[in-house]
């Protein structure tokens, strides 16, 4: 038997039935595609000073035609991307590595994101594909913002690495302000926060998060999570989190002693985005008490074996901070 290349578990195709349903539309898709990496095409994505995977990701288009995927300019429902060239280590496996932590995000804590998994181009190259979650099956698209959008923040007037340059709490107050359902949304930010420190994602920036806007309605809800890796591999000088905590350079006495965000500045977060203390326990622990089915989904994983243990260790150390 071999495994699912979107959820791990065991099937005899490429895809297990219920992910051939979410992720193509119930389609036999092979996980081998029919043509290689394309060599042009490639466009860098903004290049801020800062190191980051996102910096030097590329993606390309495509869609379904039968049980194929082609590429394509226009009407594409699925993104793929490559292994991308860079100077970061292990490079080869950011495709396994975005799979693997998107799914961890999705089947061991429950949060929002959208059907991928891994596919190889006919050389056997790796990439990651993911489905669109604004684009529907009839082609129309979601308006969606993401929060550079939303906090107004760009090149032009906030530099180069403007989306590193807000805080955690300042993205809160903005849901405070477009979403009517912010209560219950705002637990999902927080918890998509505990799982991006939890997971090693330093590069959890502003537009790495986007509201869905209802035009009937002009509210606001939050897309599904996206673009979540353990970037701590890759890159090991990255700073923990892409934003600060909290806004004005607040930092907790406990930051301040040992330079590092533990559960004391995780409860401040929830105390000051308007989470009850209990109800925010309760978050962290979730994310604290899965070490085991964390550790399956990694050896399950496309990862490489030598960086298996390297990801569970990362976490590891990580799950102590928000314990303490
Ligand atoms: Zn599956």
């Amino acid at each position: 038997m071999a495994k699912c290349h979107s959820c791990f578990k065991e099937t005899s195709d490429s895809y297990c039935r219920s992910c051939q349903k979410k992720l193509f539309d119930g389609r036999k898709v092979n996980h081998i595609l029919s043509f290689t990496r394309p060599e042009f095409n490639e466009h860098r994505m903004n290049q801020s000073d800062r190191l980051s995977i996102s910096g030097i990701q590329v993606k390309y288009s495509a869609k379904l035609e039968k049980k194929k995927l082609v590429l394509t300019e226009e009407g594409g429902r699925y993104i793929i991307k490559p292994v991308s060239y860079g100077s970061f280590h292990h490079m080869e496996n950011i495709p396994a590595n975005e799979h693997l932590t998107m799914q961890i995000a999705n089947q061991v804590f429950d949060i929002n994101t959208p059907p991928n998994g891994i596919m190889y181009f006919k050389d056997g190259e790796v990439l990651y594909i993911v489905k669109r979650f604004d684009v529907l099956y009839d082609g129309s698209k979601l308006l969606q913002e993401d929060f550079a959008q939303l906090a107004n923040r760009s090149e032009e007037n906030a530099g180069k690495n403007y989306k590193y340059y807000y805080s955690y709490e300042e993205m809160a107050e903005l849901m405070k302000k477009y979403v009517a359902a912010y209560p219950v949304e705002i637990e999902k930010l927080y918890s998509m926060i505990i799982f991006n420190y939890l997971i090693c994602n330093g590069d959890a920036h502003l537009k790495n998060f986007s509201l869905f806007r209802n035009e009937q309605f002009g509210d606001y809800t939050l897309t599904p999570a996206y673009d979540l890796m353990n970037t701590r591999i890759h890159i090991n000088i990255e700073p923990d989190t892409a934003l600060e905590f909290f806004k004005d350079n607040f930092t907790t006495e406990e930051y301040k002693a040992g330079s590092k965000y533990t559960r004391v500045d995780f409860l401040e977060l929830g105390s000051r985005i308007g989470i009850k203390k209990d109800r925010a326990e309760k978050i962290i622990s979730r994310f604290t008490s899965k070490e085991k089915e964390v550790i399956e989904k990694v050896n399950h994983s496309f990862l490489l074996d030598g960086l298996k243990s390297g990801y569970i260790e990362l976490v590891n150390q990580r799950r102590e901070r928000l314990q303490k």
